[in-house]
């Protein structure tokens, strides 16, 4: 609207002061032909009489001429359609030859070189100028002169007309306020009408914005009110095609991945059974293993090894699948961290790995509101992780609070993580060793990070390949239902970020 307003005002002050230009050429351009016209009959008809006046009184030409002169000046100022200024005798004795006028003008109001050319010779000239009469403002004026002569004295006289120009201005001015406020109308009307018209597209269109954000933000209903057949009205048809597409689409998509968590849940609940008896054979079996050839105990606790972690599958799938169903629940109790941090760095799997625990910043309490089992399930991962995984010496488990979280890290300076890895360690089924060599189901971090979620807090991986990794899990004081994705701020100190 803004630049239509603008645009608009400076078209119409470019063409309004080109029409003022025009008419203002115009007016002074016809006035001064007609004022030249009117002074050429006045000079010849001064003439006319100046040779007359020789043979009847030859010694009264000069006072015919002041009489010229001064009928203009008895004549009303208001009917006066110009002034006169007579010059002369010119060259007679010695000094400025005497000048009358028909009014009393302010210095300089006859042009100089219009002056020396008229003192030249004969012929009629004429100058735009000023005519500023004492007392009364200047107006623009033509000022027109020629010489006369007078036949019986032989002396020649300089004879000037000035026609003011004050009429002509006025009418310039009355010309140039109707086009000023012309203008001003054409700029009103035209704001307006671009403001109407912005209101009459724009309010169905941020309608529609609001409608696709609320639809964004996942309320899949959300539809545009469709009226008449413009472009909004097909803009709005075609918005509501897609929205209902795509709400099909995820739907479907929806039902699918349900489908599918239902049926890892039911194959998992299934599987439990069998595996529970197959199990406990296999435990008779381990325990018998001595009574056995070598092979047959190696194959023995083959089977027992291989059994135990097609449990904890089973377990970690059950467990993700009750994530997916939204059926995790949280059993709240004040958990001091670095209790809990000290104790990790106790863990025997870190001893029989020849590794050294250290627990930093643990001295103090740090308390959140937590689920004590999961908790320590993502903490006992991390460090088993650390020992497995790492090949490292040293494992580090810190400690950072402020006053609305803590943070609890555990860092091993062992090979690291590189490239994506940090984000891809919590991918489902995700290992950096296809050959799974080191056991593990590549669920645990998957697990974990959920469990972190589940608090409201955050659980983030930092590694470089080569110095070490370090898993970093931050939780909120509180825990907030409503603020269930807001992460708190990570406060540790970060080594290899
Ligand atoms: P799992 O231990 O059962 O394989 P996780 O989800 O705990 O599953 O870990 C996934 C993968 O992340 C591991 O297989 C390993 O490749 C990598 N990983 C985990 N912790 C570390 C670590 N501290 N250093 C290097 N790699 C690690």
């Amino acid at each position: 609207m803004t630049s239509t307003v603008l645009l608009v005002a400076l078209v119409v002050g470019l063409v309004g002061w080109a029409l003022l230009q025009q008419v203002a050429d115009g007016l002074t351009e016809s006035r001064s032909d007609t004022a030249v016209a009117e002074a050429r009959t006045g000079f010849e008809k001064a003439q006319a009489e100046l040779d007359a006046a020789v043979e009847t009184q030859p010694q009264a030409q000069a006072p015919t001429l002041t009489q010229l002169v001064d009928s203009v000046t008895d004549t009303d100022s208001e009917n006066r359609a110009y002034e006169l200024v007579l010059e002369g005798p010119l060259g007679s004795g010695s000094g400025a030859p005497p000048i009358r006028s028909s009014a009393e003008l302010a210095p300089g109001s006859l042009p100089t070189d219009l002056r020396a050319e008229v003192l030249d010779g004969p012929g009629v000239f004429w100058r735009y100028s000023e005519l500023s009469l004492v007392g009364a403002d200047a107006s623009p004026a033509v000022v027109v002169g020629s010489q006369l002569r007078s036949p019986g004295t032989g002396d020649t006289y300089a004879l000037f007309y000035l026609f003011s120009l004050s009429e002509q201005q006025q009418t310039l001015s009355l010309v140039r306020n109707a086009l000023l406020l012309g203008g001003l109308a054409m700029v009103l009307m035209v704001g307006g009408v671009a403001f109407i018209v912005s209101r009459q597209v724009l309010t169905p269109v941020r309608l529609a914005r609001r409608i696709a954000e609320r639809y964004a933000a996942g309320s899949l209903e959300q539809r545009m009110h469709v009226s008449g057949e413009d472009d909004i009205a097909r803009l709005s048809t075609s918005f509501n095609q897609m929205a209902a597409s795509l709400q099909s689409q995820i739907r479907r998509l929806e039902d699918l991945s349900r489908l599918q968590q239902r049926f890892v849940s039911d194959v998992s609940h299934e599987l439990r059974t069998p595996l529970t008896t197959v199990q406990m054979a296999s435990e008779v079996l381990f325990d018998a293993r001595r009574r056995f050839d070598p092979q047959t105990a190696r194959s023995t606790e083959l089977l027992k090894r291989e059994l135990d972690r097609f449990e904890e599958l089973l377990s970690n799938l059950l467990d993700l699948s009750r994530f997916d169903a939204g059926a995790a629940q949280l059993e709240l109790a004040d958990v001091d961290l670095a209790r809990v941090a000290r104790a990790a760095a106790e863990d025997p799997i870190l001893a029989r790995g020849g590794i050294v625990g250290r627990a930093v910043g643990a001295d103090r309490p740090a308390v959140v509101q937590a689920d004590i089992r999961r908790i320590d399930r993502i903490v006992r991962n991390l460090v088993a992780n650390a020992a497995k995984y790492s090949g490292s010496d040293v494992v580090e488990i810190e400690v950072a609070q402020d006053a609305f979280a803590v943070s609890l890290a555990v860092r091993d300076f062992g090979v690291g993580l590189q490239g994506d890895e940090n984000l891809r360690v919590f991918d489902r089924f995700w290992r950096a060793d296809p050959a799974r060599t080191q056991g593990g189901t590549g669920l645990g971090l998957a697990i974990s990070r959920e469990d972190a979620v589940l608090h409201g807090g955050t659980l983030q991986a930092w590694g470089r390949a080569g110095e070490g990794s370090e898993f970093v899990l931050t939780l909120p004081r509180v825990v907030d239902p409503a603020r269930r994705s807001v992460a708190p701020l990570p406060v540790v100190r970060r080594v290899f970020a």
